[in-house]
């Protein structure tokens, strides 16, 4: 398992996302033709995010290249949950002209609730157009019905990602470690393949899922049931809503 080969990474940030990161779309792309990846997908925060890109950066990613060093580059967003409605930070329109979404609670824009009405909120807010992946659902500072959740993912064609940056030792988000290993085992009763991503902020940790293997292996994962090891289903994945 530790040996996975990892061909893809879509949650991550350049300067655009603010956050400090000075790093460049083309500097991520470099980055990643480094690591031997064959696809980076760049998913800055939702303009709620402060700091982060407004509605013009994402109008203007369709003439974007994508063709960088080699690789594919994907262009997404890493979206904010805004209410129980499951309301989003950029709209229909706008959202139908990127390559995918993902989306998350994210502090001080979504005020958890209880694990039931977080996880209303998390399935209304698949509704939107492009929307693929459920950013970070490990954080238990927003508490989810795990069960629940996955079985209404697996059913609108949405995966879960397993987030590097929940398991490092300073990791802000809490509760990562044994809140995975329930995803985990949920998708594996279930056969929910699932997304592994770095999210990192700038080039320094593209492609980085050290953290997640040991997980893998603990919860004895099926590499099947990983997404990054299958670039065409990943693609295929996100021409779902094109067809
Ligand atoms: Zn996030
Ligand atoms: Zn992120």
């Amino acid at each position: 398992m530790q040996n996975i080969p990892v061909l893809f990474d879509i949650h991550t940030h350049s300067v655009a996302s603010g956050h400090g990161s000075s790093d460049t779309i083309t500097d991520m792309a470099r980055a990643a033709s480094d690591a031997s990846l064959q696809i980076l997908g760049i998913s800055e925060h939702g303009p709620k995010t402060p700091g982060s890109a407004g509605s013009s950066y994402f109008r203007n990613l369709r003439l974007a290249s994508r063709k960088r060093f080699g690789i594919t580059v994907l262009y997404g967003a890493e979206l904010n949950i805004l209410n129980e409605n499951g309301d989003v930070d950029l709209e229909d329109s706008l959202l139908c002209t990127l390559d995918y979404a993902l989306i998350g609670m994210h502090h001080p824009l979504f005020s958890s609730g209880s694990a039931s009405s977080n996880t209303d909120a998390l399935i209304r807010s698949m509704k939107h157009p492009r929307v693929n992946f459920l950013a970070h659902p490990d954080d238990g500072r927003y508490p989810l019905d795990y069960e629940r959740l996955l079985h209404e993912a697996a059913k609108r064609q949405v995966y879960p990602e397993i987030n590097n940056a929940s398991l490092t030792p300073d990791a802000y988000r809490t509760d990562g470690p044994q809140n995975i290993r329930h995803i985990l085992s949920v998708c594996k009763a279930i056969r929910l393949p699932v997304l592994l991503s770095s999210d990192s902020h700038g080039k320094s940790h593209i492609g980085d899922m050290k953290h997640i293997f040991p997980l893998l292996h603990e919860c004895d994962f099926p590499q099947s049931l990983i997404l990054n090891t299958n670039p065409s289903l990943l693609l295929h994945i996100l021409k779902k809503d094109n067809d």
